[in-house]
């Protein structure tokens, strides 16, 4: 291996290693370096006894027309992964406040949903019809120019618009904040909800690579790798070098590696405050990025079941009671969970070669705060028990759990630098304040310092295609700054 670069890419995570794979295709002499043994970051795929799934109930949505298509066509390897497309995609669950269950299916792309299905499952009487067609015909077709003033408008505040029964309002609520973008609904940013809306009503609930996200991500890494990038795993960056306010390379624990760009996929506040050292930026830019506020972190269950049970990947269940505010997640830290919680249940088992015969594997799990000290049992109790009550098919086939909180989320991703932060399941909340005119540049002010990855560089897109737009939009700067900026000699 080389010492020498034009560009370090610090993390292969889906907004690293696309940035890293795209930037070798364009000719430039990339090194992408991961502290973990796989490529993928929090998408990553495993294999144990027999078999393949990621740490996480991950699912890039929307399902056709997405940011990984876009990515995987200009790397020239859409042919090399197949994104499997379900149809039924899942089931929706939904509790009326008389404690019935009710169900509809969620279809693939190519079958948008029948407003009359949806107006079945959420009880909307002819009285209502009008107003809440006004809402998803607005939402729907709202222009770029329109989206963008609901940058400081919070989906609560967007939905207080409309006069729509409660059953409407935590349908949106519910699946678009916490289900979706992993934050409350009174501070989750209303453009990035309408814009992800969009997608999903165009593209369809969602895909899955075959073989797992894991694998799409190695062979992302392996296009970088055919255009001559090196890949180091299992290296942890110490230190991102710094030189009279200009980057020079990366100290690991392997040994120094030099360039004139660093792109780091490792997380703003991790990058500012402790890979670069908040000696070298300004003090209001430190407050800043200590100010940034990540999204949420999960308390998660995976279960083995001794036969098949879920028919379809996905299953959703909300109620009325079930939209999530920053004052439930404060009542929750204290022991106080709400009555009725937002759940799913998931699985990736149902696709060749995730599973062994007659056995399934399902994710579960309830948003929490993205502290690693948090304890997660409190959450997890919540979850198993209305997963016992929702699903009890399920729960009658487990034939073995595991468990995992923030704190393995900050483990496999990024580190804990700043109180209550590290364990965030997407990466900075997409909240009022902080998307749209509002995201955070993913250029840094040191000279050859970029961001990427979820929290800069992309906005108004869900998680993996959040990162991977990224990836893209970084990628097509940082070639910019390559050809404007000649590294100097030495
Ligand atoms: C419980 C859970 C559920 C989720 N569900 C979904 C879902 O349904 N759909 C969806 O699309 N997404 C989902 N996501 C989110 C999605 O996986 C993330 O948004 C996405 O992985 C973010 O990508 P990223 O490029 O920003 O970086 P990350 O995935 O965070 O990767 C960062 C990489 O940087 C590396 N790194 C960090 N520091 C260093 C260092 N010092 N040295 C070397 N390497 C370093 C890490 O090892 C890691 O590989 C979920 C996540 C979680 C946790």
């Amino acid at each position: 291996m080389a010492d020498k670069y034009d560009v370090i890419v610090v993390g292969a995570g889906p907004g690293g290693v696309t940035c890293g794979a795209l930037l070798a295709k364009w000719g430039l002499k990339t090194l992408v370096v991961d502290k973990n043994s796989q490529v993928g970051g929090k998408a990553m795929t495993l294999s144990k006894n027999g078999f393949r799934y990621e740490y996480y109930p991950i699912w890039p949505c929307p399902g056709a027309e997405s940011q990984i298509h876009a990515a995987l066509k200009v790397l020239g390897i859409e042919d090399r992964v197949e994104l499997i497309q379900p149809d039924p995609f899942g089931l929706m669950h939904y509790e009326t406040p008389s404690g019935e269950i009710r169900t509809m299916i969620m279809r693939g792309p190519g079958h948008p949903m029948d407003p009359q299905d949806l107006f079945k499952l959420l009880g909307v009487g002819e009285a209502d019809t009008d107003e809440v067609l006004r809402l998803f015909g607005e939402v729907a077709l709202m222009a770029p120019h329109d989206q963008d003033l609901l940058d400081d408008v919070s989906t609560i505040e967007f939905l207080d618009r409309y006069r729509i029964p409660r059953s409407v309002y935590s349908f949106f609520a519910t699946l678009q904040s916490e289900g979706t973008i992993e934050v409350p609904s009174d501070i989750a940013c209303a453009s990035e909800v309408v814009k992800i809306f969009q997608q999903l009503v165009t593209g369809g609930s969602g895909c899955y690579p075959a073989g797992g996200l894991g694998a799409m991500y190695e062979a992302i890494a392996g296009a970088a790798q055919a255009n001559g990038s090196d890949i180091l795993l299992e290296t942890r960056v110490e230190r991102i070098v710094v030189l009279n306010g200009r980057v020079g390379g990366v100290f690991t624990e392997k040994g120094a590696f030099y360039a004139p760009i660093v792109v780091s996929n490792a997380g703003i506040q991790p990058t500012v405050l402790k890979l670069v050292g908040e000696e070298h930026f300004d003090k209001s830019y430190v407050n800043y990025v200590r100010d940034l506020v990540p999204s949420l972190g999960f308390a998660g269950a995976r279960y083995i079941l001794n036969k098949p049970v879920l028919e379809y990947p996905v299953y959703l269940y909300f109620s009325d009671n079930t939209v999530s505010t920053t004052d439930h997640i404060i009542k929750a830290k204290s022991g106080q969970m709400p009555e009725q919680i937002y759940v799913f249940i998931s699985t990736n088992s149902l696709f060749p070669g995730m599973a062994p015969q007659g056995k399934q594997l399902v994710h579960t799990g309830l948003s929490c705060p993205a502290d690693p000290k948090v304890d997660p049992k409190t959450w997890l109790d919540k979850v198993e028990a209305e997963v016992a009550r929702i699903w009890p098919d399920v729960v009658k086939h487990i034939e073995e759990r595991e468990y995992y909180g923030s704190a393995h989320i900050s483990a496999l991703s990024r580190d804990s630098v700043v109180p209550g932060a590290g364990g965030e399941c997407i990466g900075l909340g997409q909240i009022v304040g902080q998307c749209g005119k509002h995201k955070p540049s993913a250029k840094a002010p040191i000279i050859g310092l970029f961001y990427v990855g979820a929290d800069a560089g992309s906005t108004g897109f869900f998680a993996n295609n959040l990162a991977v737009a990224s990836g893209m939009n970084v990628a097509k700067t940082v070639l910019q700054y390559f050809k404007t900026h000649p590294a100097k000699p030495g």
